[in-house]
């Protein structure tokens, strides 16, 4: 059996955040919506304190409690990889997955992809009505000049694939009105005519090669040989008690009782706060730079 997961050493990983970047790109995530997301914990009183950076995808768990909390069966988990799925398709959006999930995974999707991406609605808060070509400012400023024959620059054609085992759409911009959470880029897992099978676009992104993405079955996958070349450290999972069975495994020291988040990680968790704020901005954030330009 074949199980995806991830090893993440966090004796390597400096918290630079590549890896939020590069599953956002990869994934057309809307504002405020971070499928990867690096905490960092700060320990210790002043001066003599410690930061630990904690990259934390879905643990894509062997008893994903998401699922079981789902009433229509869309959130799942995929036999042949152990991936678990959001088929937008059968989602309604009730975020039983959310409340289910301990680990603050999930991302409710309140617009439009078109409207909730970076760049877009920010003047014109209407889409056109067209699920293929976009509306707002960047496209509109990029023409046929956009990738993709006149799409605008987040399309990525890959995701207009159904994804198995159900053939129903389960990557790319996420529709109105459903959960998502990060897919180990299952449309990498799937599409090996890419080269990219095997690869997610956060370890990939990784400069100091932190996140080990593989096969936790086999003993000679990369997250397995990492474990094997650090045994002296130690190694950790989260939140193992609520019995999820978690497949990513952290290298280094768990942040103790009085660790505390540096930044507050709920101005993160909602999404429509991020589009709002980036509709209206304070006046202090406010620019006269117009894209295009
Ligand atoms: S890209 Fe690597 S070093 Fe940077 S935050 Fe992510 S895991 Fe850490
Ligand atoms: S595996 Fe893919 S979807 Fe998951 S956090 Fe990494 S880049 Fe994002």
């Amino acid at each position: 059996m074949t199980q995806l997961g991830m090893a993440i050493d966090l004796e390597r990983c400096y918290g630079c955040r590549a890896c939020m970047e590069a599953c956002k790109v990869e994934n057309s995530t809307p504002r405020g919506a971070f499928w990867m997301h690096v905490f960092r914990f700060e320990e210790g009183e002043y001066p003599d304190t410690e930061q630990t950076n904690m990259p934390r995808p879905c643990q894509h768990c062997s008893e994903p409690s998401c699922a079981s909390a789902c009433p229509t069966s869309a959130r799942f988990k995929r036999e042949e990889d152990g991936i678990v799925l959001t088929d937008y398709d059968r989602c309604i959006g009730c975020r039983y997955c959310e409340i289910g999930c301990p680990y603050g995974v999930n991302y409710a999707q309140f617009e439009h992809p078109e409207d909730a991406q970076y760049g877009y609605g920010s003047e014109s808060d209407e889409h056109n009505g067209d699920d293929t070509h976009g509306s707002g400012t960047f496209a509109e400023a990029l023409g046929d000049e956009a990738p993709g024959e006149g799409k605008p620059p987040w399309h990525d054609p890959i995701h207009d694939k159904p994804v198995e085992p159900r053939g129903t759409q389960m990557s790319g911009p996420q529709p109105e009105g459903v959960m998502s959470k990060c897919t180990m880029c299952a449309h990498r897992q799937d599409n090996p005519e890419r080269g990219q099978e095997g690869t997610t676009a956060c370890a990939q992104t990784c400069p100091v090669d932190a996140i080990k993405f593989g096969d936790m079955e086999d003993p000679e996958s990369d997250p397995n040989q990492h474990l094997e070349d650090k045994s002296s450290s130690s190694t950790f999972k989260l939140l193992e008690d609520r019995g999820t069975e978690p497949n990513v495994v952290y290298i280094g020291d768990e942040p103790g009782d009085d660790a505390r988040t540096i930044e507050d990680a709920d101005t993160f968790k909602d999404p429509q706060e991020a589009i709002e704020i980036e509709k209206n901005p304070p006046e202090s954030r406010s620019t006269d730079v117009e894209v295009g330009q």
